[in-house]
C-alpha cells in the first residue's frame, strides 16, 4: 500500500463547502487503497487577519505570544477537516506540529526542522486512519511552539514525505501547477509541466509563492519529487524536478544545445529596500534578523566607505535591519519600503549582461525605471516602483517568454 501525501493550501479549505470537497477527495484516494497523510494550511486570509489582530493589541507583537497565535489558523482547518473526513464515514485523526514530533530549532517565526519524530502517525496509520498535520508548526526542544516562516505547510509536507519515504509529495492549490508568470497578473502566461529544483528554488526565492522555497530547498537535499496541483480540477501539474523519462533527447531540432533559457518571471511585492553606508574602519554590522532576505551586496568606494544594499521581502520586519545601534553611530540608513522585485528565472544557464541590458530598455520604454539590477546564476532581478511591479511582470514576459 502506497503513502500519499498530500497538502491543502488555505484557498483549498476556505470554506466548510471547500473542506468538504477536500474531504471526498481524500475518501477517493483511500478507496483506491493508499494511505493518506494530509497536511493542511489556515482557512483562506485566517493567517493574515490573525497577524492583523495581533497589531491591533500591540505595535510590535512578541515572536514568541504570535506563533502561539498563528498556529491557531492551522488547528481550525486540521479538526474540521478531521471531522468533515469523519462525517462521510472514513475514520480520521487530527495532529498538531507538536504531536506530530515536528522538532524544531527555537527561532520562532523562522524556525527550522531538526527532525521529524512521528510515533503517533505512524501508530493512527497502521490502524488505518487518514492523518491530518497542521502545516507550518512544530516544537523546539524547550516545548515551545515555534512556526515555519510565511508559506511553511509546504515545508511541513516535504519534509514528511521524505521522513515516510514516500514516492513523491503533492501540493494541492488554487492554480494548476507552476506557470511561466503569476497567472493572476501575467496573461500570456501558461503552466509549465516540469521545472529543475533550481529554477524552481529561485522562483520561489524571488516571489513566485505557488511553492515555498525552503520547501523546495529540503525536497532537492532529499531528491523528493514534488507534484503541484490544482484542487479543484486535479490536472496534471507540474513536477519538480523534470524526471530522466522526460528529457529532451537531442536532435538536430532541440539546438543551440547549449543555450541561456529562461523560463519564468517571479513578482514580490512590496518590497523593502534597505542602504547603509559605514564610514572607513566600522566593525561590521551586528543585525539582529536572521529572516529571508532577497537579495544583498556591499561595496567599498575609494574614500574606504562601505555601502551596503539589501532587499527584503514584505514580510520582514524591516526595524530589525535599520537600526542605528547594529550599524554602528557614524552609519547612515536609508530605508525605502514602495518597491518591487521582478525577476525573471533562469534554467541552467547564467542570465548575463545582454539580458540585462534587453530588459532594462523592455522597462524603460515603458516608462518604468529600474532602481537596482542584479544578474546571478539563476536569476536577474529589477528592482522597480510597486505601482509599476505587475506591468513590468507582464513587460518581461511578453519580451522573453512570449515574443521568442
Ligand atoms: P496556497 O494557499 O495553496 O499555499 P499560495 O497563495 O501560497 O497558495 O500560492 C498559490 C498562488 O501563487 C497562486 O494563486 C498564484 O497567484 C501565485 N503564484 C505566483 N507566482 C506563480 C507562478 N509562477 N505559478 C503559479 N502560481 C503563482
Ligand atoms: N498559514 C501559513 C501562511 O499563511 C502557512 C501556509 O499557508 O503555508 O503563511
Ligand atoms: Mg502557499
Amino acid at each position: 500500500m502506497a503513502l500519499r501525501v498530500l497538502k491543502y493550501g488555505g484557498t483549498s479549505v476556505e470554506s466548510p463547502v471547500r473542506i468538504l470537497e477536500v474531504a471526498r477527495q481524500i475518501l477517493r484516494y483511500r478507496e483506491e487503497g493508499d494511505e493518506v497523510l494530509v497536511v493542511v494550511s489556515a482557512m483562506g486570509q485566517t493567517t493574515d487577519e490573525l497577524i492583523h489582530l495581533a497589531h491591533r493589541v500591540c505595535r510590535t507583537p512578541p515572536r514568541r505570544e504570535l506563533d502561539m497565535l498563528l498556529t491557531a489558523g492551522e488547528r481550525i482547518s486540521m479538526s474540521l477537516l478531521a471531522m468533515a473526513l469523519g462525517s462521510l464515514g472514513r475514520p480520521a485523526i487530527s495532529f498538531t506540529g507538536s504531536q506530530s514530533g515536528i522538532v524544531t530549532d527555537s527561532q520562532h517565526a523562522d524556525a527550522r526542522i531538526f527532525s521529524i519524530r512521528p510515533f503517533r502517525i505512524e501508530d493512527e496509520i497502521a490502524k488505518g486512519k487518514v492523518v491530518i498535520v497542521a502545516g507550518f508548526q512544530g516544537v523546539s526542544p524547550e516545548k515551545e511552539v515555534t512556526t515555519l516562516g510565511r508559506g511553511g505547510s509546504d515545508t511541513t509536507a516535504v519534509a514528511l514525505a521524505i521522513r515516510f519515504g514516500a514516492e513523491e509529495c503533492q501540493i494541492l492549490t488554487d492554480v494548476d501547477g507552476v506557470w511561466t508568470g503569476d497567472p493572476r497578473v501575467v496573461p500570456g502566461a501558461h503552466r509549465i509541466d516540469a521545472i529543475d529544483y533550481d529554477a524552481m528554488i529561485a522562483l520561489s526565492h524571488f516571489g513566485g509563492r505557488v511553492l515555498y522555497r525552503r520547501a523546495v530547498r529540503l525536497a532537492r537535499r532529499y531528491g523528493l519529487p514534488l507534484r503541484i496541483r490544482s484542487t479543484l480540477t486535479l490536472g496534471p501539474g507540474t513536477r519538480v524536478p523534470e524526471t530522466p523519462a522526460e528529457r529532451l533527447p537531442f536532435s538536430e531540432e532541440t539546438c543551440p544545445m547549449e543555450s541561456d533559457r529562461i523560463v519564468a518571471v517571479a513578482l514580490e511585492s512590496p518590497v523593502h529596500w534597505l542602504r547603509a553606508a559605514q564610514p572607513k574602519d566600522a566593525s561590521p554590522p551586528r543585525v539582529r534578523s536572521q529572516g529571508t532576505c532577497l537579495l544583498s551586496f556591499s561595496e567599498r568606494t575609494e574614500d574606504g566607505t562601505r555601502r551596503w544594499h539589501w532587499v527584503l521581502p514584505a514580510g520582514a520586519s524591516p526595524e530589525e535591519w535599520n537600526d542605528q545601534e547594529s550599524w554602528g553611530s557614524g552609519a547612515t540608513l536609508h530605508l525605502e519600503r514602495n518597491l518591487a522585485l521582478v525577476t525573471l528565472v533562469g534554467d541552467g544557464a547564467h542570465l548575463g549582461a545582454m539580458h540585462l541590458f534587453e530588459a532594462e530598455a523592455t522597462l524603460s520604454a515603458a516608462g518604468i525605471p529600474t532602481v537596482l539590477s542584479q544578474t546571478g546564476a539563476h536569476a536577474l532581478s529589477f528592482l522597480v516602483p510597486e505601482e509599476k511591479g505587475e506591468d513590468a511582470s507582464r513587460l518581461l514576459h511578453q519580451r522573453f517568454l512570449e515574443d521568442v
